[in-house]
C-alpha cells in the first residue's frame, strides 16, 4: 500500500474542500489537516451543520430567499414596507442587501425568466399591492434586457420601475460591493421612465 492509498479518505476530504468557492489546493489541505487533527467535537459539529443546512434550508415558496420554512422571515414580517419589491438575481444578494440595512421592502429572486417564475412574481406584486419594482441586478446587457422585458410584461399593473444607481460597477456582483456604495445605490435609485 502506498501512502496515498492509505490516506484515501483524507484525500477525498481535500477534494471536497477544494471544490468550494475561494478554496485553493493549499487551503483545502490546511482545512483537511485541521479537521483530522483538531477538536473532534468541532469537526462533528461542522459535519452536522452542513447536513442540517442541506436538509432544512430551501428557497422561500414566495420570494426565493433562503429559508428554513415554507415562507421566509422577510415574507412573513408584517413590519416591512409592502410598497416596494426588489428584484435580485440570487438569494445571496438578499443577504447582502439586508446586511447593508438600506432597504425595508420585500424581495423576489429572479434567476430565470420562465413563465412559472414570472407568474409567481405577478402573484406577489398583486398580493401585496406593490407600487414600485426596484431592480438590483448586476449592470450588464443581460440585466438591461431583463428590465425591459419585465417592464413590458407588467406594464398594466401601475408600477413605478427603478434600478439601483450606477454606483455598482459594471459586471460586479452585489456581494463584492462595499456597504456604503450599496446603501447609496439603493437610496439614490434611478427611476426608469416608461
Ligand atoms: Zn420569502
Amino acid at each position: 500500500m502506498t501512502y496515498k492509498e492509505d490516506l484515501e479518505k483524507f484525500n477525498e476530504l481535500i477534494e471536497s474542500f477544494s471544490k468550494l468557492p475561494t478554496i485553493g489546493k493549499k487551503t483545502a489541505i490546511r482545512l483537511a489537516y485541521h479537521i483530522c487533527t483538531g477538536n473532534q467535537f468541532e469537526g462533528m459539529k461542522l459535519a452536522h451543520n452542513i447536513e442540517n443546512a442541506l436538509r432544512f434550508i430551501k428557497p422561500c415558496q414566495q420570494c426565493g430567499a433562503l429559508s428554513e420554512n415554507e415562507l421566509c422571515g422577510i415574507c412573513t414580517d408584517e413590519e416591512r414596507n409592502k410598497d416596494t419589491l426588489c428584484i435580485v438575481q440570487t438569494p445571496k444578494d438578499i443577504l447582502t442587501i439586508e446586511e447593508s440595512k438600506s432597504y425595508q421592502g420585500f424581495y423576489f429572486v429572479l434567476d430565470e425568466l420562465d413563465s412559472k417564475k414570472l407568474n409567481k412574481l405577478e402573484q406577489m406584486i398583486l398580493r401585496q399591492n406593490a407600487k414600485e419594482l426596484i431592480f438590483a441586478l448586476p449592470h450588464n446587457l443581460n440585466s438591461d434586457a431583463t428590465i425591459f422585458f419585465i417592464e413590458d410584461r407588467f406594464k398594466d399593473l401601475n408600477l413605478q420601475f427603478s434600478k439601483i444607481a450606477q454606483g455598482i460597477p459594471s459586471g460586479v456582483s452585489l456581494e463584492n460591493v462595499d456597504m456604503v456604495s450599496l446603501n447609496k445605490a439603493i437610496n439614490y435609485r434611478i427611476k426608469i421612465e416608461n
